[in-house]
């Protein structure tokens, strides 16, 4: 006998056989759950729908939601606990988290060394021998990578015996393991070039476009130490010019020269003196945001799966905010 709804397209009720009769699953659920009656059927299945509502319940957390203000905000997770929701270690394997997570893992390791838990440096540990692999394996970032061990072996150095969590052996094995990343990259050799286009291949005026697309004035000052071709089109003031109005306002510009058009502008120079005063804009494929709704934390490309948010802004949070966050 089948069951259906008055709607053709609808499920319908659930039903179950009790006590010789069909009764709707909602109508016996609360009698039959409150029974310890193994052998009964209804019960059975109920248990066992409970059970699979239950899995589904256990859907990953993705997000986690601040309270409070400005420098106020909070989390309720402690650091471990987020690392392990957003999934920090398997985001280091992905190109477009990967830099994002490494600002992280440099500024807990330069600035709260001492604060770190078990789990938490276990977590970060892991993070750091997954970023070097994926940028052995992928041959980018490498001296990011190489920068950065080369700051947490310092790191580590200089905060041996002021109080880490945990034993003097354990720092020393996670300083090997430090140490050995850091010479694996150092030793590493680029894959050879098998006759494929080079970089060197392209018109100067792709190169040129290449470059001028740069955020970072390290890759481009590295490119430029390649040949003395590289150096001359790396140093073309417009470059740098468009540089500046990427990183920095106006207003800022303006603390170092008095007109910003002037073509006698040494746009280079000015580059330098302002990122060394205000530092510079970062940009992440993806990074952490808030939405400004409903305050939940949550991966940019991610989303956090409410309905009612799906057009909500988001506010960025930078990786030195996601860190304050745990007022360590
Ligand atoms: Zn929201």
């Amino acid at each position: 006998m089948s069951f259906q709804s008055h709607y053709s397209h609808s499920y319908g009720d659930e039903w179950v056989r009790s006590h010789g009769e069909w009764r709707r699953m909602a109508d016996v659920g609360g009698e039959v759950l409150s029974l310890n009656e193994t052998k009964d059927e209804p019960a059975r299945i109920i248990r066992t729908n409970n059970a699979a509502g239950s899995d589904k319940q256990n859907v990953p957390q993705t997000c986690i939601y601040i309270r409070g203000r400005a420098k106020q905000r909070q989390i309720s997770t402690c650091l471990s606990d987020a690392l392990n929701i957003f999934e920090i270690k398997q985001s280091a394997s992905d190109i477009r988290r990967s830099n994002y997570v490494c600002e992280i893992l440099r500024i807990l390791l330069k600035e709260h060394i001492c604060k770190l838990s078990g789990t938490a440096q276990r977590i970060i540990f892991q993070t750091v021998e997954t970023l070097v692999s994926t940028a052995l394996s992928s041959e980018m970032n490498l001296l990011v990578i190489k920068n950065l061990l080369d700051e947490i072996s310092q790191s580590i150095i200089a905060s041996s015996g002021t109080g880490l969590i945990g034993s003097p052996g354990v720092w020393k094995r996670h300083l090997q393991m430090v140490t050995n990343l850091a010479t694996k990259v150092s030793a590493h050799k680029y894959t050879e070039n098998n006759g494929t286009l080079r970089l060197l291949d392209l018109p100067k005026e792709c190169l040129y476009n290449i470059i001028s697309r740069l955020t970072d004035h390290r890759d481009i000052i590295w490119l430029g130490s390649a040949n003395s071709y590289l150096y001359e089109l790396t140093h073309d003031p417009f470059i740098w010019e468009k540089l500046c109005y990427y990183h920095f306002t106006e207003k800022q510009m303006m603390k170092y020269i008095n007109v910003v058009d002037d073509e006698s502008l040494h746009w280079l120079s000015l580059y330098r003196k302002c990122s060394r005063k205000f530092g510079l804009k970062r940009e992440y494929a993806d990074m952490l945001v808030m939405c400004v709704s409903c305050h939940a934390l949550h991966w940019k490309l991610q989303g956090h799966n409410r309905v009612s948010d799906e057009d909500s802004v988001v506010e960025k949070i930078e990786p030195m905010d996601f860190v304050r966050l745990f007022h360590l």
